[in-house]
């Protein structure tokens, strides 16, 4: 077993290291502040060639393996999960999805201007009654000659009211239930499509933009369709199986700042004539996370492995982000505690990592829908 990093992974790693620690993570308090990312921001992602990472040269990808760009996202995760979650869905949701799923004109329309930045992707799944159970989607598609009218909603989209394509699922034949559903390439300047921003103040992910889409006899040529019709919901989970692994990898890179920041805290902070660190207490703290986070880091990099090697990862992915997003919303709890007064306020990083982790809990399949994708996988259907 070669636990190491091959020449081309160190360098995605240092690479996104770099850009996560001297451009994301000092600018990280007042994006969350300002409750935006700025634009420059994602196509300075775009430039270092991390949208486009893990596709395909000639798409203008860089032909990254999967643990590459687990890597990078680890990095953005440690930095800022706002950021870590725009690339997760433009780069994995979407242009990995229509790497999979799309006809050769759709990647050669989509893929390049994903790439470099010239166009935002979103992922348009979840519905006010359609949340873990994508299926039970209400949005319909109905065939009128040879287009697809669109009626519907779908609410929390990732960057929805800056994206410039979305993938829409919608059901053209409820009677079917899933089998019904259709994916659809859609421009976001196409009549009918109606966004906003999401309405309350989020716990966390502050930075990130979050819509309500409504579509509104929004007509779509057949030609938009993702996959053929009645493959929607394998789009769909296929597209979760990209997408959770960057969630993963992200709850990773916010397991280690926690770790990081605690670490320097114990080291610095004096309490009863010494560092706080020489209490055992606090060492134990730093013990468990640290196991913790060296658990995460395991599975993560052996989900992206096992992706690498061509096998069918649903379980392994599922185990990763599972205990990845648990062990970080552990590591970020301990760590407030760990800071005392000053954990509970935004002058150090800690409470946002507190905030914005219970997101990596929800999305992309809550903790529960994980816990339900790997016993299924252990018991069988019955
Ligand atoms: C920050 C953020 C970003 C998001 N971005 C996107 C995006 O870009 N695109 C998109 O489509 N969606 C997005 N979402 C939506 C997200 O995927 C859903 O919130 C998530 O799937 C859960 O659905 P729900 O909110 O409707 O909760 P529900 O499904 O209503 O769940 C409520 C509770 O019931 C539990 N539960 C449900 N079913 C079961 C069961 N069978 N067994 C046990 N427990 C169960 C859940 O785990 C949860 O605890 C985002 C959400 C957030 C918070």
């Amino acid at each position: 077993m070669d636990f190491s990093l091959t020449p081309s992974q160190e360098q995605v790693r240092s690479q996104a290291r770099a850009f996560a620690q001297e451009r994301v993570a000092p600018m990280a308090r007042e994006m969350d502040e300002r409750g935006a990312m700025p634009l420059a921001l994602i196509q300075e992602m775009a430039d270092l060639g991390f949208l486009g990472g893990p596709l395909p040269k000639e798409f203008g990808g860089g032909g990254w393996d999967a643990v590459s760009l687990a890597l990078c996202y680890e990095e953005l995760g440690r930095a800022d999960s706002s950021v870590r979650g725009f690339m997760t869905v433009h780069t994995s949701l979407v242009s990995q999805c229509i790497l999979q799923w799309g006809n050769e004109a759709q990647k050669r329309e989509y893929l390049p201007r994903l790439t470099c930045g010239q166009m935002i992707g979103c992922y348009c799944l979840t519905e006010p009654n359609a949340g873990s159970d994508a299926a039970s989607m209400e949005t319909t598609a109905t065939l009128d000659g040879d287009q697809y009218v669109l009626n519907g909603e779908k609410i929390w989209i990732t960057s929805g009211n800056i994206a410039h394509l979305a993938i829409v699922f919608a059901n053209a034949e409820p009677k079917l239930k899933h089998k019904g559903i259709c994916a659809f390439l859609v421009a976001t300047d196409t009549p009918g499509f109606r966004r906003e921003k999401m309405r309350g103040k989020e716990l966390g992910h502050r930075a990130s933009d979050h819509a309500h889409v409504v579509f509104e006899n929004m007509r779509v040529p057949k030609s938009a369709l993702l996959g053929a019709a009645g493959d929607g919901f394998k789009v769909a989970m296929s597209a979760l199986d990209h997408g959770r692994l960057g969630v993963a990898a992200g709850a990773l890179g916010v397991a280690q700042a926690c770790l990081d920041a605690s670490i320097e805290f114990a080291k610095t902070r004096r309490q009863f004539g010494q560092r706080i660190g020489n209490f055992e207490m606090i060492q134990s703290t730093l013990a468990d996370m640290a196991a913790g986070v060296d658990g995460a880091r395991m599975l993560v990099y052996r989900a992206a492995w096992l992706k690498d090697q061509g096998v069918k990862v649903t379980r392994d992915v599922s185990i990763a982000k599972l205990f990845a997003a648990e062990t970080a919303a552990q590591a970020a709890s301990d760590a407030v505690l760990l800071h005392g007064g000053r954990g509970y306020s935004n002058e150090y990083p800690v409470e946002r990592y507190y905030r914005d982790i219970k997101g990596l809990q929800i999305y992309e399949g809550t903790a529960h829908i994980q816990r339900i994708v790997i016993a299924r996988e252990l018991l069988g259907r019955e």
